[in-house]
């Protein structure tokens, strides 16, 4: 008979069928995978604690001698235990319970619990506690390390885990499976960590005098050990990914003279030195006959679209079609008209679609892309079935930390009909700070807009009180009666469209009520798009003074003539998110300025958060703080974060780190991808690591 294989689950005690099912549903299909499934908190069980010197939220272990059990019935029958150790007593409750417990908590027995100290009716009591019962007169010894809380799977009890890493852990142990060092040992050594079979043991049995606190927020060495693991292991991948894209050749554009000069030629304003700097970086990636991958990052207002034109009629006037996606309908929308207003002096007339062109407009706009009209428009409905380019040369990708990387792909596979892949640019006005951006958009290049356009002056920001409303309003009607424009706008977060919509409207006519003479408009995202093309219309042409809306302007607007901006319950949200919506205004040459009104009850972190604004217009800073603040998912916007969620690293918090990673995954790549792909297959999974590699 061969020897059983040390890597074999169903070697494991308590193993069978079902639960080799379960595991390898979790992707764990060897005894070293087990060890990859890391506790997510620790539970302090090595002390017994004096019942009479709890206080409510520890959470902790006790023993005691059951004074009384019973059974009180009401709405729902709750199992009631009140036990004592000669310093103090204690309720348990139990709602969930089976008529044998009862027997278990009979008068005399001794229990051990533990679990979370709560303030009750009547004294300290403790709701399903995890417990056992202790032999009279039997030492029963506590555990000599915290006990580890894995993260529960369906059908997988925590005893379970515990169980299953016990036996893995001995087997590392006794040397019968070993973890393979795949981090390059220089890194480790800069870093000072531990090593790998250290850092797996210490974090699934940390010793009892461990630093909880630090382990708890995952910054202890052993647990930092597996974050570079997983970070590396996360920047490799999307390294290869890009890799792979770029291997494959792309149309080469060549300088498109007449149109570009034209365009140039055309516009009421020069470039700044950093939009010619990155027009030309742009363009030399153009021309090299593999697709470009470049993240373009410029601060609100500082000039991407017309980079992006730059760009568009390079591919057109080497006959090729562009495609613009925008995240919202409006940021669609207002590229559209700029596009507009700079092509059709120059003949070409953009196509546009969105999830609202239906029915035989869909059909017809379907035609003229697949017929290879040069430049496409649109939301995300451009990479929905249906939709094939002829000869797609170039798409830009506006915002697109609210696509994630695979949506932005499935535009590319639109240009399928050719054997050609597209060139990408992908735009982003979120500034996102270096570290996440290195992380968020590894393996893409990147350029950057430092410069806004001359004469703007910075916006003067103020917060205030929602008690001090009508002051507020005093100062809308006085700017709007000397020629000035102004956005009002409404906060509501995960509320539905047609809510926000709602709350829009009445803040509009309470406005109306006490603002009587000027004209107020109103945009959100309910109504219908020709409504709002035409709202945004008379604003941008100065019908309309003052523009109430929700949060649908956050991106993208630009009315040059608009510089007040009114924010309600600005505390509600995110830095970066205000910093944008703020960027509507100071777009002109006069001074703007933004009144965030927050509420009274606002909490302090609120109000520091406030004060940052005020402090600054530097987005890069602001970015930087918000994600201190709120952490990575808030700063990139929520569709991104299911990409960015890692198991023991934390974007925000292992900031040094990441300066050490993408270097590190570059020089894995060329040396040793071997060791790269176990690395990846060992974080993210076979079937993650992109074909191809
Ligand atoms: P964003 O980077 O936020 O997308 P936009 O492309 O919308 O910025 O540009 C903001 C405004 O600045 C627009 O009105 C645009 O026409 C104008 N603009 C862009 N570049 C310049 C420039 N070099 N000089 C003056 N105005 C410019
Ligand atoms: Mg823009």
């Amino acid at each position: 008979m061969p020897a059983a294989n040390p890597q074999d689950l169903q070697g494991l005690r308590g193993v069978g069928p079902r639960l080799l099912e379960t595991l390898n549903q979790r992707g764990i299909s060897s005894v070293s995978d087990l060890l990859f499934h890391l506790p997510f908190r620790y539970e302090d069980r090595t002390r017994l604690r004096p019942i009479g010197g709890l206080y409510p939220g520890a959470q902790v272990l006790i023993q005691g001698e059951v004074e009384h059990s019973a059974i009180v019935r009401g709405r729902r029958p709750m199992l009631v235990v009140v036990i004592a150790d000669g310093t103090g007593r204690i309720t348990l409750r139990f709602f969930h319970f089976r008529n044998a417990q009862r027997q278990q908590f009979s008068t005399g027995s001794a229990v051990r619990c533990f679990g979370e100290v709560r303030a009750g009716y009547r004294g300290l009591e403790m709701i399903h506690p995890s417990y056992q019962r202790i032999v009279e007169g039997r030492d029963e010894p506590v555990p000599d390390r915290l006990t580890p809380v894995y993260p529960s799977t369906e059908g997988l009890a925590q005893a379970t885990w515990i169980k299953l890493t016990d036996q893995a852990l001995a087997r590392l142990q006794a040397g019968e499976i070993g973890l393979e060092e795949l981090v390059p040992s220089e890194l480790l050594r800069n870093l000072k960590l531990p090593s790998l079979t250290e850092a797996v043991r210490y974090i699934h049995r940390p010793p009892a005098n461990a630093d909880v606190e630090a382990l708890v927020e995952r910054r202890h060495p052993a647990q930092q050990r597996l974050a570079v693991e997983e970070l590396l292991a996360h920047n490799l991948s999307m390294q290869w990914l890009h890799q792979r894209q770029r291997r494959q050749s792309a149309p080469v554009l060549d300088h498109a003279a007449d149109l570009e000069g034209q365009f140039l030629a055309a516009l009421p304003f020069t470039l700044t030195g950093a939009q010619q700097r990155v027009v030309g970086e742009i363009h030399s990636d153009l021309g090299r006959g593999h697709p470009m991958q470049r993240l373009l990052q410029g601060d609100v207002g500082s000039g991407k679209t017309v980079v992006a034109a730059m760009a568009v009629l390079r591919a057109v006037g080497n006959g090729w079609q562009a495609a613009i996606m925008a995240p919202t309908e409006l940021l669609a929308e207002q590229h559209l008209r700029s596009f507009q207003v700079w092509l059709e002096p120059l003949g070409i007339e953009p196509v546009w679609l969105s999830g609202k062109v239906k029915g035989k407009a869909r059909q017809a706009v379907l035609e003229r892309i697949a017929g290879g009209d040069p430049v496409v428009i649109g939301t995300h409905a451009l990479m929905q079935e249906g939709v094939q380019f002829r000869k797609l040369g170039l798409a830009v990708v506006d915002e697109q930390h609210r696509f994630g990387v695979h949506q932005r792909l499935a535009l590319l596979d639109k240009a399928s009909a050719s054997d050609e892949q597209a060139h990408q640019l992908i735009m982003t006005a979120t500034p996102i700070p270096r570290t996440l951006a290195m992380t968020a958009y590894a393996g893409l290049e990147t350029s950057v807009i430092d410069e806004l356009p001359p004469g703007r002056k910075p916006v003067t920001t103020v917060a205030i009180s929602t008690e001090r409303r009508g002051e507020v309003v005093e100062r809308v009607a006085a700017a709007c009666g000397e020629g000035r424009q102004a956005y009002w706008v409404c906060t509501l977060i995960e509320e539905s469209d047609a809510i926000q919509a709602q709350a829009a409207e009445e803040v509009a006519g309470a406005l109306r009520e006490s603002l009587d003479g000027v004209r107020i408009g109103l945009v959100h995202g309910r109504l219908k798009p020709a409504e709002k093309q035409q709202v945004m219309q008379d604003f941008a042409g100065g019908d309309i003074e003052l523009l109430v809306a929700t949060t649908v302007i956050e991106v993208g607007v630009d009315v040059p003539n608009a510089s007040l901006m009114i924010i309600e319950n600005a505390e509600r949200l995110g830095l970066a998110q205000l910093h944008q919506l703020r960027g509507r205004v100071g777009r002109g040459s006069q001074q703007a300025s933004c009144v965030l009104l927050f509420d009274p009850s606002a909490g302090q972190l609120a109000r520091e958060r406030l004060n940052i604004l005020r402090q600054t217009t530097d987005g890069f800073r602001i970015a930087e703080k918000d994600l201190e603040l709120r952490g990575p998912g808030e700063v990139l916007g929520t569709r991104q974060t299911g990409q960015l969620q890692f198991r023991v690293a934390d974007l925000a918090r292992d900031q040094d780190l990441l300066e050490r990673i993408p270097p590190a995954a570059a020089h894995m790549l060329e040396t040793d991808r071997g060791r790269a792909r176990k690395l990846v297959d060992r974080w993210i999974g076979p079937a993650e690591r992109f074909a191809g590699v």
